[in-house]
């Protein structure tokens, strides 16, 4: 009935995709499915996208695979479904060569939890894709393999959350930061944690930082949110075609939400908090979540950066930009001829955003416009225009 109601969907709907197989008993082993919203989402948010098997949805026992991606409102936006019997590397490699089928091409980087089966797949259907570790699932195993006693240390928390979180550390400094901490609480016979640092390239920033939006990789851990978006509309009692529409409900409260806030961001005018011309300008480029990210680089450029020191560099100044009340200086590289702007802490690679250092060098050479190549170069499709319709599914 389930496989029935989405291949009619699949010969009447436009570019909807549907796959399915049976095991040799003849019993539902995997199903797969996407439509043409999900299809242009993945068109422009698809860099990034992490898969997890969440929960057994209903009676039969399947369990549910959910394709995620960030849209340009830094929200979860779902990219497939799917429903397997067992999750072995073989039903994964069914999975994701469906997902190859209906999508056209692999996404750039996968993020899943630590799962050998999915690990394997990913490596045989995607050999391009760089598969990296969900930092959430890690993070929340730490409490369980320390102890209770360090579990409860709200210091001991505060200090791995410092190490592990950050994207201002060089691998180096990393590895030095880490053991450290592992000699201070006495867990250097720890070994749940020395696997997980074995396993350190896989998940920890320091080893990404230099990647192209790897920051957006962090913003994928979400995935305890989208189990909670979905795990409200289901239960284990379900037969599979209330399965299916309790996820497209789910799907139209998604749709409605982001249409809502596509609508928020083209319609209303956020509160300024700087007289610098570039926040006003900010306001009418980015989604609104997004300006609001970009305000706080802005207010703190204002506030809180000066200038040290600066120095010609060919057509380029270098300026030494510090923070006040935070040790070390910042670089930043600006060549005015092509408005061409770099910094030091590496937050426009890493999440394509401007930081305060870079505003605060902007403002200070009197910059009132966006430098176009900035706002739409590789990364523009992620900054909704209030005047760009084509963000407007
Ligand atoms: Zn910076």
């Amino acid at each position: 009935m389930a496989v029935q109601r989405l291949m009619k969907k699949k010969q009447f709907l436009p570019n909807f995709s549907c796959e399915f197989y049976c095991d040799e008993k003849g019993a539902l082993a995997g199903l797969f499915w996407a439509d043409e919203e999900m299809k242009l989402n993945y068109e422009v948010f698809g860099d990034v996208m992490s898969f997890d098997a969440t929960f057994r949805t209903n009676r039969y026992d399947l369990v549910f695979v959910p394709f995620t991606g960030i849209d340009n409102h830094h929200h979860n936006v779902t990219f497939a479904g799917s429903l397997l019997a067992s999750e072995t590397a073989e039903s994964y490699k069914w999975l994701l060569q469906s997902f190859l089928k209906a999508f056209g091409v692999a996404p750039k980087v996968v993020v899943t939890d630590q799962d050998a089966a999915m690990k394997i797949a990913i490596r045989d259907v995607f050999p391009d894709t760089r598969h990296r570790l969900c930092m959430w699932h890690i993070m929340i195993k730490v409490s369980e393999k320390v102890g209770t006693e360090l579990s409860q240390d709200e210091v001991f928390k505060e200090d791995i959350c410092d190490v592990v979180w950050t994207d201002a550390l060089e691998p180096a400094q990393f590895e030095t930061q880490w053991c450290d901490l592992m000699i201070k609480y006495n867990l250097t016979s720890n070994s749940w944690l020395s696997d997980m640092y074995n396993l350190r390239s896989d998940w920890i920033p320091a080893y990404y930082r230099h990647e192209h939006m790897s920051g957006l990789m962090r913003t994928t851990s979400r995935s305890e949110s989208e189990n909670h978006f979905f795990g409200q509309l289901t239960n284990t009692k379900l037969s599979l075609v209330e399965f299916l529409s309790h996820f497209d409900t789910a799907m139209e409260s998604q749709r409605f939400k982001r249409s809502k806030r596509d609508h928020d961001t083209r319609y209303t005018q956020p509160r300024m908090k700087t007289n610098y011309e570039l926040e006003l300008e900010a306001a009418k480029i980015y989604t609104r979540g997004i300006f609001f990210d970009v305000q706080e680089e802005i207010r703190l450029a204002c506030k809180n950066c000066m200038c040290r020191r600066e120095e010609e560099v060919g057509d380029s100044i270098k300026f030494y930009i510090l923070q006040v009340n935070l040790p070390g200086l910042h670089e930043v590289l600006f060549t005015p001829k092509d408005m061409v702007i770099k910094c030091s802490c590496n937050r426009y690679e890493q999440y394509g955003l401007l930081c305060r250092h870079a505003f605060c060098v902007l403002r200070l050479c009197g910059i009132k416009e966006f430098p176009k190549k900035i706002c739409y170069g590789a990364l523009d499709k992620r900054c909704c225009s209030k005047k760009d319709k084509s963000f407007e599914f």
